[in-house]
């Protein structure tokens, strides 16, 4: 059997972060699978279906001409060829697949695709539903949380970065709102796998969390 790590958790968690940092160090392919909803946000947009359109999003799910390309340290996103690594991260593509993500016939459209990413030596699965879902099976799985003021400091961090101005109080409440949102939701509500590792990272750096998960790796 393949070996699969799944790391879920919610928004800002670290989880992109950390799942990009474990697959480098054991050498494993990784899944960033909310980059396959946004990119079918992003595909279902352009071409003009409207985002309750389920059997329009179902076909195009199913054909989505998106290819992951890994390189090293990061990971190439391309949607018919384009480079959609930049836009996909906008807040509004966000958006688009948080809308396409709560329809069950579109997640089963994209659940053989992302059990495909599980190829030799092994995978790195991030996401919502990666421990409950789509890799029940997998000998170990995260689930990744942090405070939502922590969360929201993080987040603020890298809107500096890139220049935005944002207010702490406001990003505090917007992950609040997100999370019950997520945990809320009829289709695939965030919650962590009965046999999930749970990890609280608000004090913990991103190198501290990702050697816990090696070393539950190594158990
Ligand atoms: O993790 P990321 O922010 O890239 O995910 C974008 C959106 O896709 C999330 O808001 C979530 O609604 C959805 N998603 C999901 N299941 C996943 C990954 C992402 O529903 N496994």
């Amino acid at each position: 059997m393949i070996p699969v790590i799944t790391i879920d958790g919610p928004v800002s968690s670290g989880k992109g972060t950390v799942a990009r940092r474990v697959a480098t160090r054991l050498g494993w392919h990784l899944l960033d699978s909310g980059a396959l909803y946004r990119v079918l946000g992003l595909h279902a947009e352009r071409r003009g279906v409207a985002l309750d359109d389920e059997m329009c999003l179902v076909d195009l799910a199913e054909q989505l001409p998106v290819e992951f390309r890994e390189g090293e340290g990061d990971t190439a996103v391309l949607l018919e060829g384009e480079d959609v690594g930049q836009i996909i991260r906008e807040e509004r593509v966000g958006e688009l697949a948080s809308q396409v993500a709560v329809l069950q016939p579109v997640r089963d459209a994209l659940f053989a695709r992302q059990r495909a990413f599980a190829q030799r030596p092994g995978l790195v699965a991030d996401g919502r539903d990666m421990g409950t879902v789509v890799f029940r099976d997998a000998p170990l799985k995260v689930f990744l949380t942090a405070s939502a003021e922590e969360r929201a400091r993080r987040r603020l961090g890298q809107l500096k970065e890139k220049g935005f101005g944002a207010n702490l109080a406001t990003l505090i409440e917007d992950i609040r709102t997100r999370d019950e949102r997520d945990m809320q939701r009829a289709v695939a509500p965030l919650k962590p796998a009965p046999d999930a590792v749970e990890i609280d990272s608000t004090e913990l750096t991103v190198e501290q969390v990702v050697d816990r998960i090696l070393g539950e790796a190594a158990a």
